[in-house]
């Protein structure tokens, strides 16, 4: 069906599709309904949200589904075109077995499901978008493929992995604007880049992809648990997340990291500093449980929690500050918001960068990179792993490489810096300073 509906300057055009593909797992012939939705408002940034790669994570998908509506129809900021494309793989195809055939089944079927009959339509959006009804002209400008993961894997729950060398991806191009795109993001809602990270879908999913010249990258979009529920209120919380991913990512990180010094601009920063605070707190949390849970380590898990918790308070100024500048613009008192951007958020601004500086310094001090622990296949809690010839649990390994450590990836030798976001936040500072 397709409808046209007003919105502002432009008319929002809509269009949607399911089509079942035949799909051959081993012996066995499965159906699978995939379940397109394409908008578009105007010529801004066109982005594809994948869903579904991985059924059992579907909270993750449900929560950036509510986030995409929100997102489209009630921001009002929604300008571009956005795809989603949803793998809804019949429960009964995986409900049967042990739970390791369930967990390989179900994930088989929709990396297969994506790579024979989803990917031809993400390099060809023209295609789809005729079918709908929708004229698409052009190549996304980033592709995402939307997951959750298991809290054994480590401290972030938000974690952004662009289609790399390791994955696959023999593109130079399209992997350094996935990791700019992904940089910027990752620095306003708190979420942790990772470039090294492996798992089973980026060869099926977002390396093709990326191979084509579309920037790609995994997300993983918060914790799922197996036969277990969720914290309460959980889902809630990673929608408001998500929401904020993707008002960011239109306005934010596809625009260079730029934000106009106007009301509306502060008043977005200070959302997206009140998220980056919130996970900044989870992570004092994970880190202050794990000082209990390993004494071996607890005065580096302590202090790594004192940085964590500072980095968090002033974020949450931060936040604040925004705020009252956003009020002050639009008082018209515009040498009152400068005075404040320049004694309060420039200074805390370069508080926050040095505590980064000095919260990887200290993950360092704990004989761990991420890449030991990503590299290596899932863990059951409990398994130990060796690195440097120091055999250490892989929950607490998980625990502090989760925490932020970024690794430099060579093959490209791109520099990775995990505080782009940041700075292009203290870039807009220092520029909006110019008004008087
Ligand atoms: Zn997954």
């Amino acid at each position: 069906m397709t409808f046209t509906a007003l919105t502002g300057v432009y008319s929002m055009q809509y269009g949607e599709l399911v089509e079942t593909y035949r799909v051959t797992l081993g012996d066995k012939t499965y159906e699978v309904p995939v379940e397109y939705y394409v908008w578009k408002n105007g010529n801004g940034h066109f982005v594809w949200v994948s869903l579904g790669v991985h059924p059992l994570e579907y909270q993750a998908h449900k929560c950036m589904f509510e986030a995409v509506k929100w997102f489209v129809y009630n921001s009002g900021e929604f300008e571009g075109t956005l795809v989603v494309s949803w793998i809804k793989i019949p429960a009964e195809y995986y409900q049967s077995g042990s739970e390791e055939e369930k967990y390989r089944v179900s994930r088989d079927l929709g990396q297969l499901t994506f790579y024979n009959h989803v990917l031809p339509y993400v390099l060809h959006p023209k295609e789809l978008g005729s079918k709908v009804g929708v004229p698409i002209t052009r190549k996304p400008e980033l592709f995402l493929d939307v997951h959750a993961h298991r809290p054994s894997w480590g401290v972030s729950e938000f974690i952004l992995i662009p289609a790399g060398p390791i994955h696959g991806n023999d593109n130079p191009e399209s992997f350094q604007r996935a990791l700019q795109i992904c940089e910027v993001l990752a620095g306003v809602i708190g979420a942790r880049v990772d470039t090294q990270q492996t798992g089973t879908s980026p060869p099926w999913v977002t390396a093709p992809v990326a191979k084509h010249g579309i920037p790609a990258a995994t997300f993983e979009n918060g914790y799922y648990y197996i036969g277990q529920e969720l914290p309460p209120n959980y889902d809630n919380y990673r929608t408001e997340l998500d929401k904020a991913f993707l008002e960011a990512l239109y306005l934010y990180a596809l625009e260079g990291g730029r934000v106009p010094p106007t009301p509306e601009g502060y008043r977005k920063l200070a959302r997206w500093y009140a998220m980056a605070a919130e996970t900044w707190g989870r992570t004092v949390e994970y880190l202050s449980k794990a000082a209990e849970t390993h004494p071996e380590y607890r005065s580096e898990l302590q202090r790594l929690a004192e940085i964590a918790a500072k980095i968090r308070d002033l974020l949450v100024e931060m936040s604040e500050e925004c705020k009252r500048v956003a009020e002050l613009l639009e008082r018209g008192q515009r040498d009152e918001a400068a005075r404040l951007v320049d004694s309060e958020l420039i200074p805390e601004y370069e508080e926050v960068t040095r505590l980064y500086d000095e919260y990887i310094s200290g993950t360092k001090r704990i004989p761990v990179r991420i890449s030991d622990v990503f590299a290596s296949e899932e863990h059951e809690s409990g398994d130990y792993i060796e690195v440097f010839g120091v055999k250490l649990p892989v929950s607490l390994a998980a625990t502090i490489a989760g925490a932020g450590i970024l690794a430099a990836v060579i093959t490209f030798k791109v520099s990775v810096n995990p505080l782009v976001g940041l700075i292009a936040c203290g870039a807009l500072l220092w520029l909006s300073r110019r008004w008087s």
